[in-house]
């Protein structure tokens, strides 16, 4: 894959391109936007083009000679992808307890990024969840963004730029992505493999985000549907909701609608009190965009729908 092949960022590919070409490149780049859209792979592009033997004109990696293979294969020492993976392996800890980029991760980037590479070779560090940077860390990690060595980019990643230190935020170029259109979703998801309808089905929930849209289908919520339409199946789909907000937030979203769906068919029947129950499944969709967990809006959604069993 090169940089232009990146699916539905044409904001981020007209900033990034012209930048690579020129190998001009700011010590330290911000790539923001939401999750699962593609930022971290492009960063990984980026520097795998700055080291392709063989760039096609418009400086792009040529995804063959030695170096990209390298990259493509996570073994070129001189392009890292810092994540809780990376920093769990000089922690010699398990990755899920990285929950915060620690001082120690950034000195060894540092010390890393300034040994003289004596190939001449560029030296990538994606630092991804920018926003998750410790104080100290985030201090010390100031002036090499300032004044790096030669041949040094910093890539930092986040889908939280308002969690971002403001001091970093300051000293890095910004280049924004954003969400898909549902089409480009769906022929993405169509080009993963997944049948015409699954694709189309998660490409309604993932919110513009093929990252999402794979997630939720890892998770088994690809209809986020009550299967067998039984009135106890809403409490079995918030069993398996996800506890990372940003997935379980369209699923659950979906659902109330579905839930709503049924309550007014049960006030079309006749049913008292289906005004009174949309309201409050209302209510409760109101909360999804707070900090409310999805699951309890789904269960208590789903005790409403019991109301007409
Ligand atoms: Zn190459």
């Amino acid at each position: 894959m090169s940089l232009s092949a990146l699916r539905g960022q044409p904001r981020a590919q007209r900033l990034l391109l012209p930048l690579l070409k020129s190998k001009r490149l700011p010590p330290a780049l911000l790539f923001h936007g939401p999750e699962g859209v593609g930022k971290a792979l492009a960063g990984l592009e980026v520097g795998k083009a700055l080291n392709c033997e063989k760039p096609s004109p418009s400086a792009e990696a040529c995804d063959e000679c030695r170096s990209c293979v390298a990259a493509h294969k996570g073994i070129d020492p001189d392009l890292k992808r810092v994540n809780a993976q990376y920093q769990a392996g000089l922690r010699e800890e398990e990755a899920e307890r990285q929950r915060t980029i620690r001082v120690d991760t950034v000195r060894h980037l540092i010390k890393d990024v300034e040994m003289t590479s004596l190939t001449g070779r560029w030296k990538t560090a994606i630092l991804e969840d920018a926003e998750r940077l410790e104080t100290e860390a985030a201090n010390a990690l100031l002036k090499s963004l300032e004044e790096p060595p030669a041949r040094t980019l910093w890539i930092l990643v986040t889908s939280r730029r308002e969690r971002v230190l403001p001091t970093i935020l300051s000293r890095c170029h910004r280049v924004p992505f954003g969400t898909l259109p549902e089409t480009e979703l769906v022929s993405i998801l169509k080009g993963c493999g997944l049948p015409a309808p699954e694709a189309a089905r998660l490409a309604r929930l993932a919110e513009g985000s093929p990252g999402r849209a794979l997630r939720l289908r890892e998770l088994g919520l690809a209809d986020g549907e009550d299967g067998d339409g039984t009135p106890l199946a809403p409490f079995r789909l918030a069993d398996r909701l996800p506890r990372e907000l940003h997935l379980a937030r369209p699923v659950a979203e979906a659902q109330l609608r579905r839930i709503a769906w049924r309550i007014r068919d049960k006030g079309r029947l006749g049913f008292p009190g289906a005004g009174a129950s949309l309201r409050e499944i209302a209510r409760l969709g109101s909360y999804l965009r707070s900090n409310v967990d999805p699951r309890l809006l789904v269960q208590l959604a789903a005790l409403e729908l019991e109301r007409f069993s």
